[in-house]
């Protein structure tokens, strides 16, 4: 004979310290981490100016897509934790408070609590689709365009061309390149921010004193576009590009090749 039932619901104050449990601590490790690979990539273009060294950057490249990997399969089984835990208060929601009547109703099975236990065996971040979302991944962004604006800092990438093409006037303006200064200020960018709306970047001091906490037409000639500061991250592959850029001529300062020494 059971003296003791098998599950009683949990207490409420149980409850409350229960839920607030999470696969990982909501802290800024892995944005920590993110930037300390961002640190690791202006280290590089600090110090090579000459070839493009890909074996330096594609292992980077790839450390940091499996620290992606592992970042979303700690989202999808916190997400499972999240779902298995609302559905277990549910259920216990539902239950018969302990009294002493209601104790020999759960001894005898007559009442039911959920399990603890099985609310939480099944789960599996694998099985769930944990596919890292690089869409809005700025230094995933650097990584591709790395290659390119090694060369040339300037050089159109396909995503700038799609920009551009819907405003034939300004890809005739600009020539085909990439400006490296901020279409408010005329200054160089010294932090760049891009509209997810529309993909135009300006830096964020001449762009704080345009919209002036306001939603605004985007300042950028044709585009039309509401924007307000909240549309807009910091723009990491132009700020690879005035990296690239800057460094490339303060080494040709520094070190004058022989062309540069002839005069006539
Ligand atoms: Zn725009």
């Amino acid at each position: 004979m059971n003296f003791v039932p098998d599950y009683l619901p949990l207490h409420h104050d149980v409850l409350r310290q229960f839920h607030a449990l999470s696969a990982y601590p909501k802290s800024d490790m892995l944005q920590d981490i993110r930037n300390q690979f961002e640190v690791a990539l202006v280290e590089i273009v600090n110090e090579n100016t000459g070839r493009y060294p890909a074996h330096l950057i594609n292992e980077l490249a790839q450390e940091y897509r499996s620290l992606n990997v592992l970042a979303s399969e700690i989202d999808a089984y916190d997400r499972q934790l999240q779902k298995a835990k609302s559905n277990y208060k549910l259920e216990t929601d539902q239950c018969e408070p302990i009294t002493l009547e209601s104790w020999d109703q759960y001894r005898l099975n007559r009442f039911k609590a959920p399990s603890l236990e099985q609310a939480f065996t099944k789960l599996d971040a694998k099985t769930s689709n944990s596919k890292p979302d690089a869409s809005g991944d700025q230094l995933e962004k650097v990584f591709v365009a790395l290659p390119y604006i090694w060369e040339d800092p300037t050089v159109m990438l396909p995503e700038d061309m799609a920009t551009a093409q819907q405003e034939e006037d300004e890809l005739k303006f600009s020539g085909g390149t990439i400006e490296l200064t901020c279409p408010i200020s005329f200054q160089p960018f010294k932090a760049p921010m891009i509209s997810r709306k529309c993909g135009h970047v300006f830096d964020k001091p001449a762009l704080e004193r345009f919209l002036e906490n306001q939603t605004k037409t985007c300042p950028q000639g044709a585009c039309g576009q509401h924007v307000n500061m909240k549309d807009f991250v910091p723009d990491l592959v132009m700020q690879f590009r005035c990296l690239i850029h800057t460094t490339k001529k303060q080494k040709t300062r520094a070190s004058p090749d022989a062309s540069t020494d002839v005069v006539d």
